[in-house]
């Protein structure tokens, strides 16, 4: 068979632990045997990363800048332990976050749906993607634990001098008090990163906030998204045949309950944290999530959206067998390959991703799975198989 050719490169991230040997079977089983890979690789594993001082993290974000699609294994996110662990001269940051402040990006994530594992709600037929405003509001507050009687105020000076200041409580004796903020330059990026998602994926766009309680901070979020929709975007919403649907931020969970799916959720940070965990715990698993990180200026970086899997790892290195799932990794590829595909103009890695996917969605609706799934899955005597083996049926498969 004749391998398929590819003409720009995709930023390609390594990563840490059990994720980054999963990484090397997928190259080596499901992708290197039928395409030409042409990628720019980065090793963002934290060796390297200490060794760089970091550097190769921000190399490779300007290396997504300027090819526009990238696919990234899990990485460490040091802490004290890790510190120790891998004698790193600093505790470096998470390189999600700084790929993330880099693009500027909002994170999309999707349940990878398969006959055998249901959602816990029954009505949920097609994926909810929800889409996580990335900055500010309680991620990044200040606060003060009041320790007796007194005065609390929000105060802005102004750079030309002025002042604006209101009362925020009159303590009679101890309380607490919480500054919070964003700008309307990254609620504009979040709100144009949604509204590409959603023409992109041909799918309506759902917003909500308190803006009922909250009069000024989550109506101003309101307010953005409702310029930029209809000076930018409503026509090619109606061009697409879909909808952008703002409501209250109680009205849509009440709605998310009772709907089919098919849509992407907008949500701020907070209410983005929360609903995540609960969206991807009622569909099945972190291990059966994509994840994208889409920039306003449209840029991609595809991924799972679970760790290392450390535990695995630990029990890999001494030799013991692992049954680790590697859907999350094998879609974030087919996701940056079918990106890459769509901007080249490359039908054949277009197709390549479609039937990538497809053999892997069949091979655990075979009943052919890792045990993270053999726990929850309906069907009767699943086909329990270790890492590699289950990236081998996959290939047999394809
Ligand atoms: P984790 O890697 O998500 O794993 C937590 C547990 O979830 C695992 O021990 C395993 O449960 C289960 N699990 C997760 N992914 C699985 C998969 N693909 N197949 C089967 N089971 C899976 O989280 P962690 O162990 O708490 O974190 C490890 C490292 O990942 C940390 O250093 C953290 O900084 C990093 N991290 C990176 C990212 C990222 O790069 N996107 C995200 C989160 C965490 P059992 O042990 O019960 O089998
Ligand atoms: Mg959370």
């Amino acid at each position: 068979m004749e391998k398929i050719k590819m003409t720009t490169p995709i930023v390609e991230m390594d990563g840490d632990e059990m994720t980054r040997i999963l990484w090397q079977y997928i190259k080596d089983e499901l992708l290197l045997p039928f395409i030409d890979l042409k990628t720019e690789y980065y090793d963002l594993g934290l060796e390297y990363r200490n060794q760089t001082d970091d550097q190769v993290t921000i190399d490779s974000a300007n290396a997504t800048k300027k090819y526009g699609v990238a696919v990234k294994c899990a990485t460490i996110t040091p802490n004290a332990a890790r510190v120790e662990e891998y004698n790193l001269k600093e505790m470096w940051k998470s390189p999600n976050g700084t790929i993330r402040a880099m693009l500027d990006g909002t994170v999309f994530r999707t349940p990878i749906i398969v006959n055998g594992i249901e959602p816990c709600v029954k009505n949920w037929k097609k994926p909810i993607t929800i889409a996580r405003h990335a900055y500010g509001d309680i991620y990044k507050n200040v606060e003060i634990q009041v320790p007796s009687a007194g005065t609390a105020k929000l105060v802005f000076e102004g750079a030309d001098g002025s002042v604006t200041e209101e009362i925020i409580h009159k303590f009679d004796d101890e309380g607490i008090i919480q500054g919070v903020h964003n700008t309307s330059a990254s609620i504009a990026s979040f709100a144009r990163s949604c509204f590409n998602y959603a023409l992109d994926t041909k799918q309506d766009l759902w917003f909500a906030t308190k803006d009922t309680i909250s009069k000024k901070y989550d109506h101003r979020f309101k307010d953005i998204f409702n310029e930029i929709y209809e000076v930018e975007y409503s026509e090619a919403f109606e061009i697409a045949g879909i909808t952008y649907f703002y409501t209250l931020i109680d009205d849509a969970v009440a709605r998310v309950m009772k709907a089919e799916g098919g849509f992407i959720w907008a949500c701020k940070n907070y209410d983005g944290d929360v609903m995540s965990d609960m969206i991807s715990s009622a569909f099945g698993s972190l291990a059966m999530m994509t994840s994208v990180l889409v920039s306003p200026e449209g840029h991609y970086e595809y991924e799972a959206a679970h760790g290392t899997v450390q535990r695995h790892y630990y029990k890999h290195l001494k030799g013991e067998e692992t049954s680790t799932n590697s859907v999350a990794t094998i879609f974030a590829w087919t996701g940056a390959l079918r990106k890459r595909g769509e901007l080249d103009s490359n039908d054949d890695l277009i197709n390549f991703a479609a039937k990538l996917e497809k053999a892997t969605i069949d091979t655990i609706e075979s009943g052919t799975m890792t045990k993270d799934l053999a726990l929850i899955t309906t069907l009767e005597n699943p086909n329990v198989v270790n890492s590699l083996d289950f990236i081998k049926a996959i290939r047999e498969r394809l």
